[in-house]
């Protein structure tokens, strides 16, 4: 008898993704090139991944019958974001094949269960305490010092759902504020990094486990801007980000992606802030700059096919174009760098701070790519 870890999914057969938007339609372009059929599911008609899969469900994410029916057209399914409803996960793992499974989505869909089980690895994250007073955030401000951030355990992404606590006069205000979010909330050290870092790492179904180059990410505003690789950080900090990132995805089991969030110490140490256990933005890069792209990798990996090299064919660096940004690039379409990788996602709303698409720019070094885009004067100048 074939083990579950034999099982392989092979070109011509139906992939179904829960959710439709970038990754879902990222992760459908690259399997379709593969001769896989995909079937998506999602609220918005038209939906980014609807528009190149074979077939769209527009339902809610929580729809119980629309989840059966994707799972009875579906080979496998995948997910493309963590807060998948429990429920509908159930319905998907009793009817249809989920390697991905969904122990992994109940750890990451709360910082508390999260932080703990990588604590349990032996693998620092920032110091954080789980709150649920205003007494028990003072209590926790003064063991931890300021400045301190809260957090929302659940629902929280791009910066949504946190405050960086500067005074203690703003504790109140903050909690006041924060509790209205109705979920439970952590506050955690603040950690001075000098850089912020990520790898994401693959594992398939048999085992086979790899990690893309680290990632040197900047934020603003709590979104993601810039992911410039290699990071510019020594081979050692690199190699340390990616054996942290081999650890959590062998010591969780993973199946398909894992990205880890990390932050650099002053001091050298490494700490993970967040993990995804899906495509994550700051892997864009590696649609233009790697060997194999870590949309194509999850696809290998959930459908247990043998996983592609990981290596970095040229120095690159990844912008997103955010709403505000989508109009300037249209407008200088004419003059973008030849070696500029322009993405866009087919949402039909563009608002300001909305994922629209990103640009990867390639380029003899990190420097040259980003003077090209500082170049286009769209986006503000970085101070790097
Ligand atoms: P998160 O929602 O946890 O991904 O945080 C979003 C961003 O806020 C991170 O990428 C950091 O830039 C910043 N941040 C979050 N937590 C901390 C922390 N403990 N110390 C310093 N900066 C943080």
């Amino acid at each position: 008898m074939t083990s579950m870890k034999d099982k392989q999914i092979r070109p011509g057969a139906t992939i179904g993704i829960l959710g439709g938007g970038q990754l879902g339609r990222m992760i459908a372009l690259a399997g379709r090139a593969m001769g896989y059929r995909f079937v998506t599911m999602d609220p918005t008609e038209d939906a980014p991944c609807g528009q190149v899969a074979d077939r769209q469900i527009v339902a809610r994410y929580e729809d119980v019958d629309a989840a059966i029916q994707l799972a009875e057209v579906s080979d496998v399914i995948s997910y493309e974001f963590e807060n998948v409803d429990a429920q509908v996960a159930e319905v998907l793992e009793s009817r249809s094949f989920v390697p991905q499974g969904s122990r992994l989505l109940r750890i990451t869909q709360n910082r508390i269960y999260e932080k703990t089980a990588i604590r349990e690895l032996g693998i620092p994250v920032a110091p954080f305490r789980v709150i649920g007073s205003l007494e028990e955030l003072e209590a926790a401000v003064d063991e931890l010092g300021l400045p301190a951030v809260m957090k929302t355990a659940t629902g929280g992404y791009d910066g949504k759902g946190q405050w960086v606590l500067r005074k203690s006069e703003e504790l109140g205000e903050a909690y006041e504020t924060m509790v209205k979010a109705g979920t439970e909330l952590i506050v955690e050290k603040f950690i001075p990094f000098q850089t912020e870092l990520s790898v994401i790492a693959a594992r398939s179904l048999s085992g086979e486990l790899v990690t893309f180059p680290a990632a040197e990410n900047i934020h603003r505003d709590n979104i993601l801007h810039l992911s410039i690789v290699p990071a510019r950080v020594s081979t050692d900090i690199q190699q340390k980000a990616e054996q942290i990132a081999r650890e959590i995805a062998e010591k969780l089991d993973v199946v398909g992606l894992i990205a880890v969030e990390m932050f650099l110490a002053a001091n050298g140490e490494l700490y993970v802030n967040e993990l995804a256990p899906r495509p994550h933005n700051s892997g864009h890069y590696t649609m233009d700059a790697c060997v194999t792209s870590q949309f194509e990798q999850h696809v290998r990996a959930v459908c247990n096919l043998p996983l592609g090299s990981t290596q970095l064919l040229t120095p690159v660096v990844m912008v997103n174009i955010l709403g505000e940004h989508l109009q300037p690039v249209l407008n200088r379409i004419d003059r973008l760098p030849r070696t500029a990788k322009l993405h866009l996602y087919g949402k039909h709303e563009s608002k300001e701070k909305r994922k629209m698409g990103h640009l990867n720019v390639v380029a003899p070094s990190v420097e040259e790519a980003l003077e090209q885009i500082d170049h286009l004067e769209i986006w503000k100048k970085v101070e790097v």
